[in-house]
């Protein structure tokens, strides 16, 4: 059986809910961080548990340049491979494909494009982003769908949504057919013994057409929907208007997965409005170039002002990195190159992302 999804609570569109993986329930909205080649940049795996992250995405289009998918599927799959038990979500390579639009030729068979890493020729079709996805073995793995510029004109639009949907419906053919391949096995203890594949609404900009692709890709029938296509440079406040325009057109009893977005304020917002996952790279990208969120609004820990300063990072933060080192100590180890700075500041910017998802789920909870 595919995945479970039990909604415990909810609040006007917000719920509070579990998800229930081969590896593990995950609670909902969750914040999944980012781990592109199989690792979350500078975090290890134990630090991830300790910090209660019950699922983290991977990047199809990266794992399959590098290591390469049949190295991971003899390792037994992603989660042997990394030593990670718990769930893992991975996209489709669609959105990175998309992204090289200098080394990318689209057919309605599939993209065309060159390693960013050495020009080396590669092909992505649904049924080979479904044959590498299966044999990563991720819990949740995601249909390959075309990710539009910003801005684009109607026409444009409405044949993306047109050639994202035919694809989804190759993705699922593919994926029903080859799903018991996946390098693991699971007594079936609980119900969600199996990988799950989501499908993804496109369409652009506009309101309608995200209806319409909600509607037709819910016809063609997956376990969750994301929403995809967002975060590629339109203004924030556009961002949202699609995000809560398209939640409305999604089942209120599957999961919901906003893609690759976006601040702390941002994934409150969103799971407030009935979203339940999300990713974002921001916590560990920002750390690593010195910026923290905190209960108290973004410090950058390169300012002189923390020289001297023996506080923590967030005195609301009950992280490892706040119960332990100062913003001295961290701006020391951020203006002398330390390879230590990364890693405190990612842990703390992780554990926010995390306990601001904690804090909505809590307060749906006591309701
Ligand atoms: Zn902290």
């Amino acid at each position: 059986m595919s995945i479970q999804f039990q909604i415990e609570a909810t609040r006007g569109s917000a719920r509070a809910g579990n998800l229930i993986t081969p590896h593990g329930v995950v609670e909902t909205p969750v914040f999944m961080p980012v781990g592109t080649l199989g690792s979350v940049k500078g975090v290890s795996q134990d630090v991830l548990e300790e910090l209660g992250v019950e699922i983290l995405l991977s990047n199809t289009y990266h794992l399959f340049l590098r290591p390469g998918v049949d190295t991971v599927r003899k390792m037994g799959g992603l989660h042997r491979f990394m030593s990670w038990d718990r769930a893992i979500l991975t996209d489709s390579g669609g959105f990175q494909v998309f992204s090289l639009t200098e080394l990318r030729k689209v057919s309605e068979e599939g993209v065309a494009f060159r390693s960013h890493l050495d020009g080396s020729a590669h092909f992505l079709s649904p049924e080979k982003a479904m044959e590498i996805q299966i044999g990563l073995g991720a819990d949740i793995i995601m249909a390959f769908d075309e990710c539009t510029e910003y801005p684009v004109d109607g026409a444009r639009a409405r044949d993306s949504m047109e050639l994202t949907l035919r694809w989804a419906e190759r993705c699922k053919k593919y994926f029903e057919e080859h799903k018991n391949e996946v390098p693991w096995r699971r007594v079936p203890t609980h119900s969600a013994a199996m990988q799950s594949l989501f499908g993804i609404v496109q369409g652009g900009m506009d309101p309608e057409l995200r209806r319409e692709s909600a509607s037709r890709t819910i016809d063609i029938g997956f376990p969750g929907y994301a929403i995809g296509g967002l975060s590629v440079g339109e203004p924030r406040d556009l961002t949202a208007d699609i995000v809560f325009s398209t939640l409305e057109h999604l089942p209120s009893d599957q999961p919901r997965y906003l893609m690759g977005v976006g601040t702390p304020e941002e994934i409150a917002l969103y799971a407030q409005a009935g979203v339940d996952m999300m990713d974002c790279v921001l916590p560990t990208r920002a750390g690593r170039h010195g910026l923290l969120f905190t209960s108290e609004g973004r410090i950058n820990i390169k300012k002189k002002e923390y020289a001297e300063d023996q506080g923590p990072v967030d005195p609301a933060c009950g992280c490892m990195v706040c119960r332990r080192y100062s913003r001295a100590y961290l701006r020391h180890l951020y203006a002398s190159g330390e390879p230590l700075s990364a890693v405190l500041n990612s842990v703390h910017n992780l554990a926010f992302y995390l306990d601001t998802m904690h804090k909505v789920r809590r307060d749906l909870a006591l309701g």
